[in-house]
């Protein structure tokens, strides 16, 4: 089956062996490291500078569907982020969903880097390896500070995606998560409203052949995370905006076929019958030339939420002993990786659970 999900290799586990990964080091340091890079590469733990010591002193806060880490206390305005955006997409694209427990583990910014290197402001994890009670409904990394609606936004949507959609293709995840940034909660206490619709901020567009080919792993060590993250986002666009939004109602059929591991192609023509890729390449470009000349206004698509998201403030619940370092602990097994990609499906960690798992199951 031509199946770009199932056609992706699995990644070597240890492609990051030699790789330094946040703070320069001295020659010297790095042959140490190297050294013991060598010797843990046969157990999977490879992190030359892991940024967390026994001493840290974390403390732990709940709100409904996030549990928060953090050494200190976990930042309120952090997690009323999250909540907001987990209200605004189940209001929207996941009605009905959710995803609650999430753990989320807030460090500090030169923390994050040693864990994710330069390129990444936060991950989202599918799960955590190894075995243990925490990170079990996905775990997402963030700079404790960022308090943004448009970084909560992304990195959840990714984990609801992968709730109803467990084999997305990248482009979709990329797609949807970076669409969804824009999104505001808009209208009043009573009577709010997830708004969408807006149009992506332009950017240099890739072939939308070689964009539905993309696998994670050939995201993770590419340089063109904008441009691809900009095109797939205009495709969101395109279903859910076109022809005055005719596409849209079919559009979560699309996420549906997608998400059981059907090619781009083959969905396409399953949901959307006579969509060839040249026609939709054409089709995308010219609504993206028509958007950017007609200006949407703010909410172009309004979900109502229930007035019932004012969200009680997160409490500060003490830890259950070791919790936290256990989810450390299992994030150390996570396998490195460079490059850009924030999000880390079952088939990324080497999961057993995995779509590679799923798919071969007859
Ligand atoms: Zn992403």
């Amino acid at each position: 089956m031509a199946d770009m999900v199932r056609s992706h290799q699995p990644r070597d586990r240890h492609p990051e062996g030699a790789a330094p990964i946040g703070n320069q080091r001295s020659p010297g340091a790095l042959a140490v490291l190297l050294a013991l890079g060598a010797a843990l590469a046969g157990c999977g733990h490879l992190w030359p500078s892991w940024p967390f010591s026994g001493d840290d002193d974390f403390s732990v806060a709940t709100s409904a569907r996030f549990q928060a880490h953090a050494a200190g206390e976990p930042p309120a305005a952090t997690l009323q982020a999250l909540e907001q955006a987990a209200a605004l997409l189940e209001a929207s694209f996941f009605p009905g969903r959710n995803v609650a427990q999430v753990e989320v583990l807030m460090v500090d910014w030169p923390q994050l880097r040693r864990l994710l290197g330069a390129n990444r402001t936060g991950a989202t994890l599918a799960e955590l390896p190894g075995k243990g009670p925490g990170g079990k409904r996905g775990l997402l990394v963030v700079y404790g500070q960022d308090a943004t609606s448009a970084g909560a936004l992304h990195r959840l949507a990714h984990l609801y995606l992968h709730a109803v959609a467990p084999r997305a293709p990248l482009w979709l995840h990329e797609g949807l998560a970076s669409y969804v940034e824009a999104g505001e909660v808009r209208g009043d206490d009573k009577a709010p409203l997830a708004c969408l619709g807006q149009l992506p901020r332009p950017d240099s567009a890739v072939a939308l052949g070689d964009l539905f080919a993309l696998s994670f792993a050939a995201f993770d060590d590419n340089t063109t995370r904008s441009p691809i993250q900009f095109t797939a986002s205009s495709v969101v666009d395109y279903f859910l905006m076109a022809d005055g939004g005719k596409l849209r109602g079919k559009f979560p059929e699309l996420i549906a076929r997608l998400g059981e591991g059907l090619a781009t192609q083959a969905a396409l023509e399953k949901v959307y019958p006579g969509t060839t890729l040249a026609a939709l390449q054409e089709n995308v470009t010219a609504h993206r030339r028509a958007s950017e000349a007609s200006p949407r206004g703010r909410c172009p698509i309004a979900f109502p939420m229930k007035s019932s998201e004012r969200m009680p403030a997160p409490k500060l619940t003490p830890s259950p002993p070791g919790a936290t370092d256990s989810l450390l602990l299992r994030l150390r097994m996570l396998p490195r990786r460079g490059g850009h990609l924030d999000w880390y499906p079952p088939e990324m960690i080497g999961l057993p659970g995995g779509q590679f798992a799923k798919a071969a199951r007859p």
